[in-house]
């Protein structure tokens, strides 16, 4: 059996506590690989670390520090495939998906390249006679972020890599369920001359978690998980006077008004519905088409498209269009939720329960789900499941339907699907959700744009990547600065006025 490690001052190291969490291949349902779970000493002494090397990494110049993360975009194209392989391995997701899960994050390195443009001041000429004014951006110091398990490689990069382009740290406490490619991460970062210490990985659960929150030393926590766990880490965070920023669930739902393409529709709900087997934050479960007979014409494209997707492990390729859930605990949930859909009343259309997978019948695979008519108050609509469940909210009129969007209390992504800019510009308009679609199901800003959502999928005042990272990464300091003769000529007790 395979004991991975920590990532700690550069060295690969074992776990200390004798505390150990199973990684499953999801597509087999067998252990493969042992991860250790840090104790608070562990994690004290990775920041201690960092904490040591963070002040000379803040005195590189940012150009300098650019160049390290213009390598890394290199050696991630390099070792592209690995990655991939071991993102799906751990995962379960399809090779196509996982190669595009370490795309998504590069870009994010990419846009970090511009720090030194990024982390430019203002400044104020002669704001007063003989003053001038400057702010500057300055690192925090030791940060660190704590990641979910159905974004291994994208969600660490987007945390490390403003954080170390702003000069800090940065402490990585990935999701114990899928922690080989984070471990790979950080040794790529170093291969591309990121000095020890200033990223480094610490593998664990609420232990290691905690031991962040309680750390003096750890300024900022970024978190990217469920909101009850956002909720906490926002809560314990802010209250230890860290700076803090955590994204949580979601129930994404997609308009479909009465003008649009169904065969459009259809394509977009079944790649946003089951891509990933739903295990994305933004991929669409709820399906509001507006009218009967908009709903009608839906689900009549979509069944048959449902009907023909391809389940089945990453090694298949290709041939494959979703692969298993990650645990048998998701698996289960996802069982439990859909059973509640037909005990409350929806329309079960299209029933993946008996779904087997010859020769890898104790995987977690989970055959496609859709359900109609179903309402706001069942379960399988108001919690998040996770899983590849499409639900149908059929809604008589546009108010309706932007209704249920603006009332649910999660509000990550949505979409609108139509023909008529007045509806998609209405929409995009109020709705009350972070990342709006117009006939674009997924809509995940890209990395110089900002992500985040609203309501109870997000919490704190700043979003990942873009520039609101350099911001997060960043304290601004003002510097108010005279160099006239006269100042030595007596003190001044009034506050100063500009004139
Ligand atoms: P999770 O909340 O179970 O775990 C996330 C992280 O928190 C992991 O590193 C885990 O070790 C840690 N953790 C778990 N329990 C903890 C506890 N009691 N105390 C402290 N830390 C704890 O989430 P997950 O199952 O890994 O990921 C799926 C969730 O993440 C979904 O809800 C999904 O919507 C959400 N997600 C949100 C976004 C977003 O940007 N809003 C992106 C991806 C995933």
């Amino acid at each position: 059996m395979q004991e991975l490690t920590h990532y700690i001052n550069g060295e690969h190291v074992k776990g200390t506590s004798g505390r150990f969490a199973d990684v499953m291949n999801p597509a087999t349902g067998e252990v493969q690989a042992k991860c250790p779970l840090a104790s608070k000493e562990e994690l004290d002494q990775a920041v201690a670390y960092a904490a040591a090397a963070q002040p000379k990494w803040a005195a590189t110049n940012p150009q300098r520090r650019a160049r390290v993360l213009m390598k890394l975009v290199d050696l991630l194209n390099r070792d592209m495939d690995k990655l991939a392989e071991a993102l799906s391995r751990e995962h379960g997701k399809t090779l196509p998906d996982a190669a595009g899960d370490v795309q998504r994050g590069l870009e994010v390195v990419e846009y970090c390249i511009g720090a030194p443009q990024l982390l430019k001041g203002e400044f104020t000429d002669s704001a007063g006679p003989g003053i001038d004014m400057y702010s500057m951006r300055q690192p925090l110091g030791v940060t660190a972020g704590i990641t979910p398990f159905n974004f291994p490689a994208m969600i660490p990069m987007w945390m490390f890599a403003p954080a170390i382009a702003c000069g800090n740290a940065f402490i990585m406490k990935p999701s114990e369920r899928d922690p080989s490619v984070p471990l790979m991460l950080a040794e790529l970062a170093e291969e591309a001359g990121l000095p020890k210490g200033i990223l480094q990985i610490v593998n664990g659960d609420k232990e290691a978690v905690d031991a962040i929150l309680y750390n003096d030393v750890v300024q900022s926590v970024g978190f990217v998980g469920s909101t009850p766990i956002a909720e906490y880490i926002y809560a314990t965070g802010c209250a230890q006077g860290k700076r803090v920023q955590c994204f949580g669930g979601a129930k994404n739902h997609m308009i479909i008004m009465p003008d649009a393409d169904m065969a459009q529709a259809a394509d977009a709900l079944v790649g946003a519905g089951y891509g990933a087997a739903g295990e994305r934050c933004m991929a669409i479960s709820v399906a509001v088409p507006v009218g009967d007979d908009t709903a009608d014409r839906l689900i009549e494209e979509l069944v048959p498209r449902i009907e023909k997707l391809k389940v089945g492990p990453y090694t298949a390729g290709a041939d494959v269009d979703y692969g298993p859930v990650v645990t048998a605990a998701a698996k289960a949930n996802i069982e439990r939720l859909v059973q509640t859909g037909i005990d409350q009343g929806a329309k079960l259309v299209v029933d993946g329960r008996d779904f087997k997978l010859q020769g890898y019948e104790d995987g977690f695979f989970v055959g496609p789900h859709l359900f109609d008519h179903a309402t706001k108050d069942m379960d399988i609509y108001t919690q998040e499941i996770f899983g590849p469940v499409l639900t149908c909210v059929r809604a008589q009129t546009y108010e309706e339907a932007l209704g249920l969007a603006m009332d649910h209390e999660y509000g990550n992504g949505t979409a609108i699907f139509t023909r008529d800019g007045d509806a998609a510009r209405d929409f995009a308009n109020r709705v009350n959700v972070g990342m709006i679609g117009v006939n674009v199901p997924i809509p995940v800003p890209l990395a110089y744009h900002t992500f985040g959502g609203w309501k109870k999928s997000a919490f704190g005042d700043l979003n990942q990547h873009g520039p609101d990272a350099f911001k997060f990464y960043t304290r601004t300091k003002t510097v108010t600065a005279r160099w006239p003769s006269g100042i030595k000529e007596g003190g001044e007790f009034s506050i100063p006025v500009m004139e």
